[in-house]
């Protein structure tokens, strides 16, 4: 590996504001839009039964369609033959309303990973992309239309933010996901699985989308994963993981949530000056502020932190850099953290490449020597789009 070539990163294809600087703007604020239908997942268990009350049916019908919802991942009025017939659809139209309609799926040849396109009530796209691996299914999901950190890298970052997803747009990729997984069109082989229905069982916030920018409706939905069945998902919060570009204040005020999710921070450099172009917020907060917050996760939850790094060719993958990695790491202790390399995938049109298997390798290398526990990711899906920062909603 070479420590003598640096590339620097170079904006593509923006779509955005620009601010004087000739950076395209961080977006933290949604531009105006109508609101997506309210639905059950954003309703407290009081609103609930209020909800009931005005539509003068009895408060245990809520517990019900929930149970039709989070149980058996239906919407479908027709499939309720529980509920009284008269009123029915309009009953469980006002809790359940459709939130996503499926545009597009994309499969890979083996089946084991699917790519939905999904049109949110006002027209704005995401994407989830569903995996099988060996005992475990994974979702990754979108918390946001488009995503306002803008860092080069990523084919998300390039439209800028459309809107916030809420509590309900984002629970019901995984209901959407589940009966699709309950149908049996998720391919795969399904050994070692347990008996129980397959579901999905991991969740990742690596889809579209700033998770801690939307702090509220995101944590709304992660309490509907795991509150128990029928009142939400049933999930184990160890399985589900909050990814971030490092927005410290939120980092903070989700170490205190005492729901203790698997956090991730996206550094990608150990160093401010590449760092403060690679992830523009890092304009904000920098680099030790940001793994300080990360620190901060573990002790107040005991939750091993990860970091996830792209390896970008010539850019971040320099053997110094996983050396300062390890440092800083470090010197905030051991055994608190775990780091995640994973080969760039370029996004379409890119000038930006993967590093070389040799410089991957290299790099995983000395942050082991080094007593950093560090684990190369794969780029599942990457031959439907649907590998990570690929994630674009266009059609
Ligand atoms: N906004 C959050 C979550 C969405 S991105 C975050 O940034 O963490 C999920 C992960 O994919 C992040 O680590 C992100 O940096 C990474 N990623 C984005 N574009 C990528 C690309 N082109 N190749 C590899 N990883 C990418």
């Amino acid at each position: 590996m070479s420590d003598l070539i640096q590339v620097r990163p170079k904006t593509e294809g923006w779509k955005q504001k620009l601010g004087p600087d000739g950076k395209p703007l961080l977006m933290f604020a949604e531009p105006k839009r109508g609101k997506p239908p309210i639905h059950l997942v954003d309703l407290t268990a009081e609103e609930r039964a209020e909800r009931l009350k005005e539509a003068g049916v009895q408060a245990f019908r809520a517990k019900q369609i929930a149970a039709h919802y989070f149980t058996h991942y239906t919407s479908d009025p027709s499939e309720m033959t529980d509920l009284p017939a008269a009123g029915r659809a309009e009953l469980v139209g006002s809790l359940l309303p459709p939130l996503l309609t499926e545009v597009k799926r994309l499969q890979t040849d083996n089946g084991d990973t699917i790519k939905f396109l999904w049109r949110l009530f006002d027209g704005a796209l995401v994407e989830s992309v569903l995996m099988r691996y060996t005992g475990r299914i994974t979702l990754c999901i979108s918390s946001q239309a488009g995503c306002g950190m803008n860092c080069p890298f990523c084919a998300t970052g390039q439209a800028g933010l459309t809107r916030n997803m809420s509590a309900g747009e984002i629970v019901d990729q995984i209901v959407r996901a589940n009966a699709v997984i309950a149908k049996g069109e998720l391919g795969g082989s399904k050994a070692k699985m347990k008996d129980a229905p397959e579901r999905v069982t991991n969740i990742v916030f690596m889809g579209m989308g700033e998770p801690l920018a939307n702090y509220d409706r995101v944590m709304k939905a992660v309490r509907t994963m795991v509150a128990r069945q029928p009142e939400g998902l049933g999930m184990s919060a160890r399985g589900i993981t909050v990814s971030t570009v490092g927005l410290v204040p939120a980092i903070q005020k989700l170490a205190d949530e005492n729901v203790p999710v698997t956090f991730a921070l996206s550094l990608h450099a150990p160093d401010d000056e590449l760092r403060d172009e690679l992830i523009p917020i890092n304009s904000k907060w920098k680099v030790d502020e940001a793994l300080d917050a990360a620190r901060e996760y573990f002790d107040k939850t005991g939750r091993r932190v990860s970091i996830e790094y792209a390896l970008i060719k010539d850019m971040n993958d320099h053997g110094w850099r996983a050396d300062l990695l390890a440092e800083k790491l470090n010197a905030r202790g051991k055994g608190w953290v775990h780091v995640n390399p994973i080969p760039l995938n370029p996004t379409p049109g890119s000038i930006w490449t993967a590093s070389e298997p040799a410089v991957q390798n290299e790099f995983v290398r000395r942050l082991e020597k080094a007593g950093v526990p560090t684990t190369l990711r794969d780029t599942r899906g990457k031959e439907i789009d649907g590998a990570c920062g690929q994630l674009a909603a266009a059609e």
